[in-house]
């Protein structure tokens, strides 16, 4: 028995939606929602030494289940940016802007002038007692390096509760300091600040803190164009796995939407993947390494077969052995790597060669079908299908093979068939392999989807065969497009794909119940 939130009356009930809070009474309940509504969500935020603080499910979450929805502590320009408006965050052209009257930041236009967001480095720019002078718009502008920092140390002069919030948040400032990241950003920032601005408001350890606050809590959100960066409060202390149990979305507003593709148990951490669980792990690591400064020891990254994907993989340097190299040593992906079938081992070195060569061929590769193939059939001497190049290759083969209905159409049946293929392969790779990557496995079915529904049309043409079976089929893959992409804005191509995917589940749904 706990007491009563209201009237301390003691009362088995609980808040069914938090599970943590107790009322006796529906009408306690109901009188004390509005207070309660901001912290009802079905975890808890705990804390031990190793993990500092980190959120726990109280109650088994359901599929597709939204488990935050949060706007942002704070955003501003990405730190290295090329002049964008101060209001909405957009980028903006010579050409095409006006300048803030008060300080002389460009600004896309008068609407975004009194938004609140502005009004620190507004504030902090009149005080210096000379306007900005922004004249170059072409690429990255040094001036806007400091300007998220600029407004995490303001926040509090609009809201002292969220400058408290921001104080809570790790900078890792001690681990940082020193660092050549560290270094350049104490130049372009920590000692910039106090210059530029003529203030003696912050010291040197207060803005690198906030730097460091922004570094390792910060979300890159691609709700404007170019992308800017936000920090989140409750959604900071998800986390990190490279096998996480939330998918991350952004509605138009920027504001972030954590939600679970899958069942989530009781008592279960919530986690996100702090990097991107499409690369492979030695990637991962080293991105991991560089900008949150820690070592991932998630179940994904302590097995080398990435749960028997081998999605790192390499192919045995003895052609005839046909046996898949991986890292001698599970946590050691610089040291030599050994087959797993001969034993046959091979130095770093050998490894790094084909990987550097296999990752620049397809960055400077023109992106068209005929090269994709070609580096599908060059690389399959050194790299097993399902390598993490392999797959980044065939998702794009997945999507040039034609790329809307109109060339679904006309595409030759051997190259429809490719892409059926390769779309039902990637499928069952990255459910198993990264099944929060919700925007990823969301364009795959309903690629295959489309795929079979073209190959069916085709089959029915020439036979007369019940396609029964097979509209099911894409039915099945483009109702999951659906429960994958259910949270994607429109302003985003894959929010364009969930309108389409709607519309032909309800038609793929319409057919199969009449045949
Ligand atoms: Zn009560
Ligand atoms: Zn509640
Ligand atoms: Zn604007
Ligand atoms: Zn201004
Ligand atoms: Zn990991
Ligand atoms: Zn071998």
């Amino acid at each position: 028995m706990n007491p009563c939130h209201v009237c301390e009356e003691p009362t088995k009930n609980k808040c069914s939606n938090c599970n943590q809070v107790s009322y006796c009474s529906v009408q306690h309940q109901k009188q004390d929602w509005k207070r309660h509504k901001p912290s009802c969500h079905p975890f808890k935020i705990d804390h031990n030494e190793q993990l500092g603080r980190h959120l726990v499910a109280t109650r088994t979450i359901k599929p597709y289940e939204i488990v935050l929805k949060e706007a942002p502590l704070v955003r501003g320009p990405a730190q290295i940016s090329a002049p964008v408006c101060l209001g909405c965050l957009n980028g903006i052209e010579a050409e095409d802007h006006i300048e803030c009257e008060q300080c002389g930041w460009p600004l896309c236009g008068p609407e975004c002038k009194s938004l609140d967001e502005h009004k620190a480095e507004c504030r902090l720019t009149k005080d210096r007692g000379q306007k900005v002078n922004v004249q170059e718009f072409g690429g990255p502008h040094p001036l806007y390096t400091c300007l998220s920092t600029v407004r995490c140390l303001l926040i509090g002069e609009t809201s002292p509760e969220k400058a408290s919030k921001f104080q809570e948040l790790e900078s890792l400032e001690s681990t940082r300091r020193g660092s050549n990241q560290w270094k350049a950003d104490l130049v372009s920032i920590g000692q910039f600040i106090p210059k530029f601005f003529k203030t003696q408001k912050f010291t040197e350890e207060e803005i690198m803190k906030a730097v460091g606050a922004l570094q390792i809590n910060g979300h890159e959100v691609p709700t404007t164009d170019p992308s800017h960066v936000a920090v989140f409060y409750t959604a900071s202390f998800t986390e990190n796995s490279c096998l996480p149990n939330l998918a991350k979305s952004f509605n138009k507003n920027g504001h972030c939407i954590l939600w679970a593709p899958h069942e989530i148990k009781k008592n279960a951490h919530l986690s996100i993947c702090y990097s991107d669980a499409v690369w492979g792990t030695a990637d991962r690591q080293r991105h991991l390494m560089q900008t949150k400064l820690f070592k991932c020891a998630c179940d994904r990254c302590v097995d080398v077969t990435e749960l028997d994907t081998n999605y790192s993989a390499i192919k045995c340097e003895d052609r005839q052995c046909g046996g898949l190299m991986l890292p001698t040593k599970a946590d050691d992906w610089n040291g030599s790597w050994r087959c797993r079938e001969c034993h046959k081992q091979v130095q770093k070195h050998y490894v790094e060669r084909i990987l550097e060569r296999a990752g620049k061929d397809i960055q400077s590769m023109e992106k068209n079908v005929e090269n994709g193939l070609k580096y599908l059939k060059h690389y399959e001497k050194w790299l097993p299908p399902q390598h993490f190049h392999m797959s980044e290759i065939k998702i794009l083969l997945v999507q040039l093979l034609a790329k809307d209905q109109k060339e679904l159409m006309v595409i030759p049946d051997d190259r429809l068939l490719l892409k059926l293929n390769y779309a039902r392969e990637l499928v069952e790779l990255y459910e198993k392999l990264t099944p929060c990557e919700v925007r990823t496995l969301g364009t795959l079915c309903f690629e295959l989807h489309s795929a079979i529904a073209e190959q069916t049309r085709r089959v029915a043409l020439e036979t007369s065969l019940s396609p029964k079976d097979r509209l099911e089929e894409s039915l099945f893959y483009v109702d999951k497009c659906v429960n994958y992409l259910q949270y994607e804005s429109d302003i985003f191509i894959e929010g364009h794909m969930l309108k389409q995917a709607r519309i032909n589940r309800d038609a793929l749904r319409m057919v199969t119940r009449i045949s």
